[in-house]
């Protein structure tokens, strides 16, 4: 399987703090800011070679990541792999007994299709998996 990191999820407290580092300290070049309502996200994306910084800032406590804030603290939230067929995959890991998060594929920042792996079957990370080709980003 050909593939790459897709992009790297950062949770963060504050967007505009984390801009202060990964935008104006590091260098990185800011593409868009984005909300993704129905995840409960502010989302900024920063390319860094063939893949992302994502930054992520909960719009309120009783979301997902809002939650893994107030549990964790800011930092490396998920991993995201890119797959030539998300529904094929997410069939193929079910039938291994990987425990998904998502067992269909659905839209996420940018427009893609993306499913999450729980991290009980990946070794502690939570995984995001996305369809080439979909999405802007
Ligand atoms: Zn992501």
């Amino acid at each position: 399987m050909e593939t790459k990191i897709q992009h790297l999820g950062v949770a963060v407290n504050s967007l505009d703090d984390a801009l202060n580092f990964w935008r104006d300290a590091l260098g990185l070049t800011l593409q868009e800011v984005e909300v993704v309502a129905d995840q409960g996200v502010r989302v900024a994306m920063l390319p860094i070679g063939e893949s992302r910084i994502e930054l992520l800032e909960a719009t309120g406590a009783e979301t997902p990541v809002g939650k893994f804030l107030a549990k964790r603290g800011p930092g490396i939230h998920h991993l995201c792999v890119e797959v030539e067929d998300l529904a094929a995959k997410l069939a193929d890991l079910k039938a291994r007994g990987i425990r998904l998060i998502d067992e269909e594929p659905r839209v996420g920042a940018g427009g893609a299709l993306v499913a999450f792996v729980h991290p009980a079957s990946t070794g502690g990370v939570l995984l995001e998996l996305t369809q080439r080709g979909t999405g802007t980003h």
